[in-house]
């Protein structure tokens, strides 16, 4: 009656009266609901791009392309892997996270503004390809983690910082101590996320054009990832945009 589901576990009827088990399985339920939809989203993820390199591989074989289309055709198919490699990458990385939510063995004190530095230094090239100047400041702040997991949700927010942004934009990353928190800011010049699809972005498989995908190279996961990795460290994300002004995101994470 309250929206929660009741599950009767037992009853047991004696002498002086009875006992009824009955647990709150509201929760359960919406994890089981959340596994089927994904399984079924990861399907309909990984046909997608396999359906179409059978398809140009069909013709291929059948040698019913043109002498002038095969380059096109072999380009389709080796960008359609690809696609594949990094969305089986991504579902590999989400499947991790969802397995270690509660084993918070193995942790490290992590530095983030060398691991923020450390990580842009990784996208350099990508950054420099669209003439994205991208900067580390603040001071430094230590907090206790997973190296891998950190860096994961860094790489992720620098990622679409640069693949949403506009030429010649920037990306802007600001590492600040509040008490009990390290906050990381990653401020972007780029598109914007509209307010309807602010609340779904960290969904899996969200993308807000999805028919960009092939530009942008996105699968819909790298927001999902930042999520659980934050929530892996007990940490909260908040998340401001304007459409064609930018994008604000920033991590809190518990402070050592
Ligand atoms: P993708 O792999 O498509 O980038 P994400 O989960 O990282 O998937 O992001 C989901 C969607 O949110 C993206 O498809 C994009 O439309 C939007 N988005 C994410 N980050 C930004 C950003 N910094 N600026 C504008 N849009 C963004």
């Amino acid at each position: 009656k309250d929206g929660r589901f009741y599950q009767l576990c037992g009853s047991s009827v004696g002498g002086k009266g009875s006992v009824l088990l009955i647990f709150d399985v509201t929760e359960k339920r919406a994890a089981e609901t959340l596994r089927r939809e994904f399984s079924a989203n990861v399907s309909h993820e990984l046909k997608t791009p396999l359906q179409s390199i059978l398809g140009y591989a069909e013709i291929m074989k059948n040698g019913l392309v043109q002498e002038g289309d095969k380059q096109r055709f072999l380009e389709k198919i080796y960008s359609e892997a690809g696609h594949l490699i990094v969305l089986i990458d991504n579902i590999m990385k989400l499947s991790r996270l969802d397995e270690s939510a509660n084993n918070m063995n193995n942790l490290e004190i992590i530095e983030l503004k060398k691991l923020a530095e450390g990580t842009v230094q990784r996208l350099q090239e990508q950054a420099a390809g669209k003439n994205v100047a991208i900067s580390v400041s603040g001071c430094e702040a230590e907090v206790e983690g997973v190296p891998a997991v950190l860096s994961e949700v860094i790489y992720n927010l620098i990622d679409n910082g640069i693949k949403y942004n506009r030429e010649n934009g920037s990306v802007e990353i600001t590492v600040a101590v509040i008490p009990g928190e390290a906050v990381l800011t990653f401020k972007d010049t780029g598109c914007g996320i509209g307010s309807a699809d602010k609340e779904r972005v960290f969904e899996r498989f969200y993308r807000v054009d999805k028919s960009h995908f092939k530009e942008t190279g996105g699968t819909g996961l790298g927001l999902s990832i930042v999520k659980h990795g934050v929530m892996f460290h007990k940490g909260r994300i908040e998340l401001e945009s304007e459409l064609d002004k930018g994008t604000t995101i920033k991590i809190f994470l518990p402070r050592k």
